[in-house]
């Protein structure tokens, strides 16, 4: 079912702007059934992941991007990671915040991630070092802010967009937006069109819900424009997590730590924050674990 979600991408002929437009109505109900989020998280979750989903497939081969807000509000913080292959995942701290509305029918997302809280990107180019980048949220929105980041931090103007439809029962109606980079030197003609097709499309996640596909947003962000389509790639919820990721975590507590939990709990317990599989290590295990640290003797090799 979840490869109904899917985004394109896109190219202005003549110009560098290139544009990136998806759906994501299924992984972002999957992210909510998941974490059991209430609607405002379910919404900053959702824009999110919508917004990762699209710098992701921006990606090249074995590239990861990582979204990660500390947030001032009382959404805690999220983080949401999307690779090359359409792959995407992510949590918040605290799934069931409640606020009041501040406009009518809006889900009051900025209070509750928060003005002055932290954005961060982190690519993972494939490079010995992640490249990272980081921002000042200015609304709290997540799309503007990411916006702020690509303009501030990249040098790179774009327009970047997402919405979640939540339903009165808090199911996902619809999911998605888009993310488009108009390069210092693009045509102000280009950029004035584009700016009043952004104007005139109105709510993604409502056209989407009322069953638009991410071609014929397209093709409305991109009216008048030589755009061409470039490519199509499916978007889905998946996790990557292992017993194998799990044990590092675990190594990573380091050996008095370890000892420690043998003590007290006599087996240890690795529950994944983005998809709540529970990898469970027994006694034997942690001793096993203990004593590699201890014939390590604090070097760090590693495999
Ligand atoms: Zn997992």
């Amino acid at each position: 079912m979840e490869d109904r979600d899917y985004a394109v991408r896109l190219i202005v002929e003549g110009t560098a702007v290139v544009g990136y437009v998806a759906r994501t109505t299924f992984l972002v109900e999957r992210a909510r059934k998941l974490h059991t989020t209430f609607p405002i998280a379910t919404a900053a979750l959702g824009r999110a992941l919508t917004l990762a989903s699209l710098m992701g497939i921006g990606l090249k081969e074995n590239q990861q991007v990582t979204l990660q807000i500390r947030c001032r509000g009382p959404l805690g913080g999220l983080l949401v990671q999307a690779n090359w292959k359409g792959e995407v995942r992510g949590y918040v701290s605290n799934p069931q915040v409640i606020l009041p509305s501040r406009e009518k029918g809006k889900l009051n997302v900025e209070e509750a991630v928060g003005p002055g809280s932290q954005l961060l990107v982190v690519k993972d180019l494939g490079l010995r070092e992640p490249y990272v980048g980081s921002v000042e949220v200015q609304r709290g929105g997540i799309a503007y802010d990411l916006a702020y980041y690509f303009a501030l931090s990249e040098q790179l103007p774009s327009a970047c967009s997402a919405g979640v439809y939540v339903g009165k029962r808090g199911e996902v109606l619809g999911s998605g937006g888009f993310i488009i980079h108009t390069p210092q030197g693009t045509a102000q003609e280009v950029i004035s069109v584009l700016e009043a097709n952004i104007a005139s499309l109105g709510e993604v996640s409502k056209r989407l819900y009322r069953g638009a596909r991410p071609e014929e947003l397209a093709e409305k962000l991109f009216k008048d424009l030589p755009y061409r389509l470039t490519g199509r790639e499916n978007l889905r919820y998946h996790c990557h997590c292992s017993r194998w990721r799990a044990k590092r975590a675990l190594l990573l507590l380091g050996e008095e730590e370890l000892e420690d939990l043998l003590m007290r709990e006599g087996r240890g317990e690795v529950s994944c924050p983005f998809c709540g599989k529970v990898y469970t290590f027994s006694g034997e295990n942690l001793r096993e674990m203990v004593n590699h640290l201890k014939n390590r003797g604090g070097s760090h090799e590693s495999h």
